[in-house]
């Protein structure tokens, strides 16, 4: 098993009114925002996790500490670029990523292919190696009572 690798990544981020909502690196119009050290984009730390998390490369948390003014405010898809480039500097290459993200509102049906567009730009991949899906939960739990949002985020790397 030295070709391919697997990688999950997860992340949550509470939601607090009148911040920036930024998710896949998109500002998105809405009442609440994340309330975060970064720019609490779920959705790129779940991805830079699943990428970290395939090599065994620990997580974001240990590379950009929240406790480090240096990524104070930090653009979440900057972190996700300097983690792809651990990936590709140690010979791996995107297969593909598949990620959702589990929010109540607003719908984010609209700005999904923006999302998948930014992280492939990100990433130097083709769109189509790049899937997000968005889902509620039922107003169910802190994502129903829209008190924070999470995403996962699963990948496929290859050597080579
Ligand atoms: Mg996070």
């Amino acid at each position: 098993m030295d070709d391919i690798r697997i990688g999950h990544g997860y992340d949550v981020h509470a939601l607090g009114e009148g911040l920036p909502l930024i998710i896949g690196g998109v500002a998105i119009d809405h009442e609440k925002g994340f309330v975060a050290h970064s720019d609490g984009d779920v959705l790129a730390h779940a991805l830079s996790d699943a990428l970290l998390g395939a090599l065994a490369l620990g997580d974001i948390g240990l590379h950009f500490p929240d406790t480090s003014a240096d990524w104070k405010g930090a653009d979440s898809m900057e972190l996700l670029g300097k983690v792809y480039a651990m990936v590709t500097s140690r010979g791996w290459t995107l297969g593909n990523a598949d990620m959702t993200v589990l929010m109540q509102r607003p719908k984010l049906r609209p700005h999904i292919d923006r999302m998948r567009g930014n992280i492939a730009r990100v990433l130097a991949v083709p769109v189509d190696r790049i899937s997000i899906k968005a889902t509620t939960e039922e107003r169910l739990g802190f994502t129903g009572a829209e008190q924070g949002a999470a995403a996962h985020a699963v990948v496929l790397l290859m050597r080579g």
